[in-house]
């Protein structure tokens, strides 16, 4: 097997036909041997029905059916878990990754490239807070981590069967693929290209989603927020110590004191403030490292026509 292909799909009926196509289009052109994997992501709509179709025609379309919805990082492990093409290109069902963009990824891997990822010139028909806080996100995250996480790059990639091995060894709970690849090294490179609009459908990634996976990336690469809150701490505590020489001189010295409520409430909501923001960020790491104690299975599948080796 060439070429094996992760499709994570999540309510998208609309667009597995059209992706199909096009897809079967590019590795015919390339000429190789190749599988489409598709792993449906608990959709509510008749997208795994429609796969299925297509896996009786086509043998080298194959499934997985997750029991409900996990989320497009662990959708994309699932896929990783099962494939066995020498190349494994993850792309979105939405066709806002051009499938014809693999031609030239397999170019680069010919010129002994191992990680091939898609970076995007500019981004069509997203709405200017998605764009925005991408944005930030992106070159936040670059300047707090110690790996280089390329910026605005999504999970559209080609990548050798040897990164793929090492991802499967790499038994972290909350998924930032796109930070392990950036993590595992080997030669990487990149394609451009300019991101076209979704083809029909709506976006299963709704802000929560985005948060929850900026907080993945986050605390998986960066111990950067547990520092700022350890210097805040340490500031906050300075000032205290002046401030308290202040209130002791104006008390027995200077003999002026003043009943100082507004400062006083002043000063207990703002540290009251900081120790909520310092244990919230303690929390979400807790939480992460909870999860990977519980060692719960990462997916469950319901169905699937791939055969285990
Ligand atoms: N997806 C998924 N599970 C989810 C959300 C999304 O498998 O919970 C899939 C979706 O079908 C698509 C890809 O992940 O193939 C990217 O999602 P989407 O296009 O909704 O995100 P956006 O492009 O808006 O960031
Ligand atoms: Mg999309």
């Amino acid at each position: 097997m060439d070429i094996s292909v992760i499709i994570p799909v999540f309510n998208e009926e609309k667009n597995i036909q059209n992706l199909y196509d096009r897809l079967s289009q590019v590795m015919q052109n390339l000429n190789v041997s190749y599988e489409l994997i598709f792993v449906n992501d608990g959709s509510k709509d008749a997208s795994i029905g429609l796969i299925k179709v297509l896996s009786k025609k086509y043998s080298e379309v194959k499934y997985i059916d997750f029991s409900r919805n996990f989320g497009h990082q662990i959708a994309v492990t699932a896929g990783l878990d099962k494939t066995s093409g020498d190349a494994v290109v993850i792309i979105d069902a939405d066709l806002q990754d051009p499938p014809e963009l693999i031609a030239e990824m397999y170019q680069k891997r010919k010129e002994g490239f191992e990680v091939i990822y898609a970076k995007r010139k500019n981004r069509k028909g997203e709405s200017f807070l998605k764009l925005l806080t991408a944005r930030v996100f992106y070159r936040l995250l670059a300047k707090m981590t110690a790996i280089s996480i390329p910026v605005d790059t999504g999970d559209f990639r080609m990548i050798d069967k040897k990164i793929v091995e090492v991802l499967r060894e790499m038994p972290e709970k909350s998924k930032y693929l796109r930070g392990q690849i950036s993590w595992v090294g080997f030669n990487q490179t990149f394609v451009e290209y300019d991101r076209q609009e979704r083809q029909a459908g709506a976006t299963g990634y709704t802000y929560r989603k985005m948060l929850r996976f900026a907080l993945d990336g986050i605390t998986a690469f960066s111990d950067v927020p547990l520092k700022i809150v350890t210097y805040f701490g340490f500031m906050v505590s300075i000032i205290a110590f002046f401030v308290a020489i202040y209130a002791l001189l104006a008390k027995f010295v200077w003999e002026n004191s003043v009943p100082g409520w507004t400062s006083l409430m002043i000063a207990i909501l703002f540290i009251g403030g900081i120790q909520m923001i310092a244990i919230g960020i303690i929390g979400e790491y807790l939480s992460r490292m909870n999860h990977n104690i519980r060692n719960r299975p990462l997916y469950i599948i319901r169905d699937s026509n791939i055969e285990e080796d």
